[in-house]
């Protein structure tokens, strides 16, 4: 049976294992997918001793993404640009390595979210890998501004400097916070990692236009800081980031199989097992 696991460190709490087993099943898929703890100083042996025993995919999380990075001998376009790789597929002729975390967004947000993003004006707060990983792919969707702003101003100025190669049309754009008083969007994205640690990102009333979306890359029971500023600041609505989650499993797991799972039924499931606690 072909062998799949998520790399971590930790490891324990990761839902991956649960979303890929649901996907092989829906898809009739034989193969078996685990968690694989990886010591902090051995992220690549870890993979050459996967791959030596037959593993053939690796998802990559924290902290490893960038040595995945580095490992892989091929990259798709979207991991050169994200800088960052949280997909290994392990091939006869090498490693190749791919971002699957910003398709798994762009699919959240237009195919379960239905939320527009052609034309729009969005603003993606943080600087760190999730940022990166998402500007490609929102790009490439098309909005009318995209707007980065992170605590640590220069990171995001270089971003957009980084990035205005890809972007077209669209107007892209690096700031603090401060610099977002005035300003309108019709989607907000958290791509900080504040709500880990139950923390809010210091921003200005009055963010959202009407009919606003706000939405969170962190998940899990009930919202957090950021999505309740959200709606007392006037998002019409709000998310969180489990469905980039299972969007971006099932953009690996069709990397790998070469079949592309229907995740809708498998994020519903998965919220549900969430929710019961
Ligand atoms: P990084 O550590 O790479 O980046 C962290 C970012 O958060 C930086 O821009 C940092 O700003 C900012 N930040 C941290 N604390 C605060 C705070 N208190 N106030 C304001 N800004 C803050 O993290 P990642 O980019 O890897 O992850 C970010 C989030 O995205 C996490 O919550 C992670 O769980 C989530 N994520 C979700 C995924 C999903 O599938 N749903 C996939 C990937 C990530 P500064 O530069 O100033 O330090």
């Amino acid at each position: 049976m072909d062998r799949y696991a998520v790399v971590g460190n930790p490891i324990a709490h990761s839902k991956s294992p649960w979303i890929h087993a649901a996907f092989a099943r829906q898809t009739g898929q034989a193969l078996a997918y685990e968690a694989l703890l990886a010591p902090l100083d051995d992220f690549a042996g870890t993979v050459a001793r996967f791959r030596a025993e037959g593993g053939r995919g690796l998802n990559v999380t924290v902290p490893f993404k960038l040595e995945a990075f580095a490992l892989a001998d091929r990259r798709t376009p979207r991991a050169e640009a994200a800088g960052a790789v949280n997909t290994l597929a392990l091939g006869a002729d090498g490693i190749l390595g791919d971002n699957t975390d910003g398709a798994g967004l762009v699919r959240d947000l237009s195919l379960n979210l239905h939320c527009p993003l052609a034309g729009r004006r969005i603003l993606l707060l943080g600087a760190g890998g999730a940022t990166r990983g998402a500007l490609l792919p929102l790009l490439d969707s098309a909005p009318a501004r995209l707007c980065i702003a992170n605590r640590t101003r220069h990171k995001a100025v270089e971003l957009a400097q980084a990035f205005a190669a890809h972007a077209g049309t669209v107007r892209i754009e690096g700031c603090g916070f401060e610099a977002l008083a005035d300003q309108r969007f019709d989607l907000v994205i958290n791509a900080t990692s504040a709500s880990l640690s139950g923390e809010l990102p210091p921003l200005p009333p009055g963010l959202y236009a009407q009919g606003a979306l706000a939405y969170d890359m962190m998940y899990g029971r009930g919202h957090t800081p950021f999505l309740r500023a959200a709606l007392a600041d006037g998002a019409a609505r709000v998310a969180d980031g489990l469905g980039m989650l299972v969007e971006q499993a099932a953009e690996s797991f069709a990397l790998w199989r070469g079949v592309r799972p229907d995740s809708a039924p498998v994020l519903a499931e998965l919220r549900q097992l969430i929710e019961a606690g």
